[in-house]
């Protein structure tokens, strides 16, 4: 229980970098420099009003100087980085698992935000993240069995790290080449581009971290709530389908983050 409050703090802080990178990578601006300041009146931010949920509450969601609106954006992604952690390390003990997990999580929840605002997927989410789903995969076993089982068929037994980062490779490589090969069909057929090459690279990273059929359902679960709630948006809000562009990417998140908090074999 200590580590996941632990963890839960600690997601805070994150979700606070997460922030930052949301506003300044789809503008190719500098994680790093300058330090964080209003968009609005371009003060600096003081450390005391830069805490995690805290600053926000006390100070009304308003910035202290100019009291522009502080999007609510910036204490909804602390709070859910903090339980996603919370939940990662509740549900899988304080260890390599549970921390590889977050990392997913940290990465999810910047990419839907970064879709939902800007319509941008940024590299240093996706291809980065996919360096670290890789990585991952020589330390913690990845939630599939259908490299080994391939494997098996072909005469050969894969087992521990190899089999571990062979099903990370199979799920970062098929199911993104799906995903692709279906928007260069349609494409073809329509005239008109389908998907983004963002969205394919989004599926490199969640396949090096959840393996081929995390992969698969997340495609699956993202782009039916995508079309379902894309269309009943475009319906409600009485956008013009012909220009309106759907954020895929924010769709394709939350799935896979409903992907990796049901993945039953994570826990075995
Ligand atoms: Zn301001």
């Amino acid at each position: 229980m200590t580590a996941a409050i632990l963890a839960f703090l600690f997601g805070l802080l994150i979700g606070s970098f997460l922030n930052v990178c949301i506003y300044r990578w789809p503008r190719d601006l500098s994680v790093v420099r300058p330090r964080s300041h209003c968009p609005s009146c371009e003060k600096p931010i003081a450390w005391y009003d830069n805490i995690p949920l805290l600053s926000y509450a006390l100070l009304g969601g308003r910035c202290r100087q100019c009291r522009a609106r502080i999007p609510i954006r910036y204490p909804a992604v602390e709070l859910l980085t903090g339980l996603c952690f919370f939940y990662f390390v509740w549900t899988l003990g304080p260890a390599l698992p549970a921390y590889k997990m977050c990392a997913l999580a940290a990465l999810l929840l910047a990419l839907l935000f970064c879709d939902l605002e800007e319509r941008i997927l940024p590299d240093e989410l996706t291809l980065g993240g996919a360096l670290a789903g890789l990585a991952f995969a020589f330390f913690v076993p990845t939630p599939d069995s259908t490299a080994q089982s391939l494997s098996w068929l072909a005469g050969v037994n894969l087992t521990g790290r190899a089999d571990w980062l062979a099903e990370s490779v199979l799920g970062a490589v098929l199911p993104a080449a799906l995903l692709w090969a279906g928007g260069w069909l349609y494409e073809k057929v329509r005239h008109r581009e389908g998907l983004g090459f963002g969205d394919v690279k989004f599926m490199v990273m969640v396949g090096s971290f959840l393996g081929i059929n995390g992969a698969l359902l997340t495609l699956l679960l993202g782009s039916l709530a995508g079309s379902i709630l894309g269309y009943a948006y475009i319906w409600i809000a009485r956008k013009d389908p012909k220009t309106y562009e759907l954020p895929l990417g924010t769709f394709l998140s939350a799935a896979a983050l409903v992907v990796a908090m049901a993945a039953p074999r994570l826990r075995a």
